[in-house]
């Protein structure tokens, strides 16, 4: 508190001292106490130089008022023919003068003048004060004031029923609950619970979500704010906000108190180009004393989140503070299935959705993005006019999560689209005969985003680590579509860039970070992480010599060669299911993973909606990659890596 006073003190003072300097001229009456001299006299004084500040002309009384070196006011009547010469005399001599009409109303306007750039001035720190607590209301000296937003009238409606999966988080966060619930138990047996909590995981996982939860399953008020808003325009300020968010929940214990994005304060101290930066460092330090200053038993509990705890400070995660580390992660399928049936709730749902065949087609989704596609399936029905949201929407709003907007007028030239179906069909069979690579889930020429068509594999279980040779097979894949271009009409197209983007990044991270080439061996090489404060992910900083870097460039361009000739012999072993599933593509647009095997085994299918039942959809997903049929015997994948 004290300090905050000193700091408002501090401000006021300064616009004091600058106004008093603006004003000073002013101060001075020269019609009080002046001596006069003759007209000839003052001309002589103004010729030798022995003028000091600014001459006034008071047309009035037609006198002059002045001020001389030695210290003594003068004052002289002068005549109108005279002012011409005399004014050109002083602008000569640098001699400011200024001219009043009559009665000294005007050196009020003179005044307003020569105040203007201090009016400015003071102007401009209103506003500054003003935008750093932009949304925060209030006045320009209320920016210490903390905008931690009181949810203490409607205390939190949020429950764990609302949380979908995150078993584990939750059941970590029962002992909170009850502690908020009925802190004098715990008291009573001198029980101590942490202070502080940290939950870490990737944004859109649901964090805020839990923290939420959890004060309304205690039914105690939730404050929250987030890192980002503790950094502000003004040194200090952010110091001031921790301390005023401390105080009111002191005050209004038990309760709990929720920090986003904790990394934006709590970054280790002293990291930055230009040794870091005050105003954070307080604000962290402000923190780490507001945490010591609660006993462990008061009663309010802080639960922080970030997605990048590897850069906070370690005073942050010593005992007492946030000591106790909760992950969060995205979900599994079973959790997307989850989280979808409680959003699904919310909106009506037509008999032919499929929750799990939805599940399954969103791999690496988070909660959030679940949230937006049950949301946008409801937006595409509404605009097609429908009662229920159908399964077609819901694989629409997947697909645009993934993709941005369908784009439908991208129109393309029949020999154009014959390429792309080309291409992805020679990524779709690839994906069914590439033993390891994840069975296609379904294949498509309709451009989304920035792709002209997508071939999307879906993983038959989720997985948390993979297989050189897993690796190897999606790198092969992602060859398919420049090799079948190459095949089938002997000439290669834009449309690969991405592919080897993303083969060539697989590879490079195969040798240098997963030890999987024989000829480097188990190595990391290149450090991930240089220092925090450029980004971690922005530099690679290298450790190995030049010899080293000549060998991983070796040893990518093989790697990729071999995929690249492994998926040439499939497909040129293939050609006859290449071509297909091109013309069933070029003809229908989408196949799924049933029609696809269908189409490859050369059975006639009808010219029906593409779409299969939704189970049956479920089904497909699952299938092994079939093994190659009799009119192809498997090729060989290549023997080293
Ligand atoms: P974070 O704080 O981790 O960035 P949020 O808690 O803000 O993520 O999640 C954003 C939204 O995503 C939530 O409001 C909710 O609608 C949805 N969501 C995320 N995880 C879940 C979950 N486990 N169950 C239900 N909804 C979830």
């Amino acid at each position: 508190m004290k300090t905050r006073y000193l700091k408002i003190a501090g401000l006021v003072a300064l616009i004091i001292v600058v106004a008093g300097v603006a004003f000073f001229p002013f101060y001075w009456n020269p019609k009080k106490s002046s001596t006069q001299v003759i007209f000839s006299d003052f001309m002589d004084l103004v010729e030798t130089g022995q003028i000091a500040g600014t001459v006034v002309f008071n047309e009035g009384t037609h006198t002059i008022y002045a001020h001389v070196t030695a210290g003594q006011h003068l004052r002289t009547i002068y005549s109108k023919e005279a002012t011409g010469p005399l004014q050109e005399l002083l602008k000569k001599k640098g001699i400011r003068f200024a001219i009043e009409s009559g009665g000294g109303g005007s050196i009020w306007l003179s005044l307003l003048f020569n105040m203007l750039p201090f009016l400015l001035i003071i102007g401009l720190f209103v506003m500054m004060g003003r935008r750093s607590q932009m949304g925060g209301g209030g006045g320009p000296m209320s920016f210490g004031k903390s905008k931690a937003k009181l949810h203490d009238a409607t205390k939190p409606k949020v429950t764990f029923a609302d949380v979908a999966g995150e078993e584990e988080p939750k059941e970590e966060l029962l002992e909170v609950i009850e502690f908020l619930k009925h802190p004098q138990k715990f008291q009573a047996l001198h029980a101590k619970i942490p202070r502080g909590l940290l939950l870490v995981g990737p944004p859109g996982c649901g964090k805020t979500l839990l923290a939420k939860a959890v004060a309304g399953e205690a039914s105690v008020p939730f404050f929250s704010l987030s890192g980002s808003e503790f950094v502000e325009v003004f040194v200090g300020v952010g110091a001031s906000r921790v301390r005023d968010l401390f105080e009111q929940a002191k005050k209004n214990a038990p309760c709990l108190v929720f920090i986003d994005e904790i990394d934006a304060v709590g970054r280790h101290r002293g990291a930055g180009l230009g040794g870091g930066n005050d105003e954070r460092e307080q604000t962290l330090n402000q923190l780490l004393v507001a945490m010591d200053g609660f006993e462990a038993n008061s009663g309010i509990i802080v639960i922080a989140a970030t997605n990048r705890p590897d850069i906070l400070d370690p005073a942050l995660l010593r005992p007492g503070r946030f000591d106790r580390r909760i992950i969060v992660d995205n979900p599994d399928s079973k959790g997307r299935k989850a989280i979808l049936q409680v959003h699904l709730r919310e909106i009506p749902v037509a008999p032919d959705v499929n929750v799990d065949v939805l599940a399954k087609q969103t791999p690496g989704f988070s909660g959030a993005d679940l949230a937006s596609v049950v949301n946008e399936g409801a937006l595409l029905a509404a605009r097609r006019e429908k009662k229920m949201v159908n399964m077609v929407d819901f694989d629409e709003a997947v697909e645009r999560v993934i993709a941005g907007p369908l784009r439908r007028s991208r129109a393309l030239t029949p020999k154009e689209r014959e390429m792309v179906a080309y291409h992805e069909a020679g990524h779709a069979i690839l994906r069914k005969l590439i033993p390891h690579a994840d069975p296609p889930h379904k294949v498509t020429i309709i451009s989304r985003g920035m792709a002209l068509g997508y071939v999307m594999g879906a993983p038959p279980e989720d997985r948390y680590t993979r297989t050189r040779s897993e690796l190897l097979a999606e790198v092969s894949v992602a060859m398919g579509g420049r090799v079948a271009e190459d095949l089938v009409f002997g000439e290669i197209t834009t449309g690969a860039s991405n592919d080897f983007e993303q083969a060539t990044n697989m590879v490079r991270r195969m040798v240098t970070n997963f030890g999987m080439s024989d000829k480097l061996g188990p190595v990391t090489l290149g450090r991930q992480g240089g220092p925090v404060f450029l980004g971690r992910d922005m530099i690679d900083s290298r450790n190995y010599s030049e010899e080293i870097a000549y060998q991983i460039d070796q040893e990518v361009r093989r790697l990729l060669d071999e995929a690249y000739q492994y998926a040439h012999r499939t497909i040129e072993a293939n050609r006859e299911k290449l071509n297909r599933v091109a013309k069933a593509l070029i003809e229908r647009e989408t196949l799924y993973a049933e029609e696809l095997d269908d189409v490859m085994a050369g059975k006639v299918v009808a010219l029906e909606p593409s779409r299969p039942t939704a189970s049956a959809g479920a089904e497909a997903d699952i299938e092994a990659p079939t093994a190659a049929t009799p009119d192809a015997p498997p090729v060989a994948p290549p023997a080293t890596a």
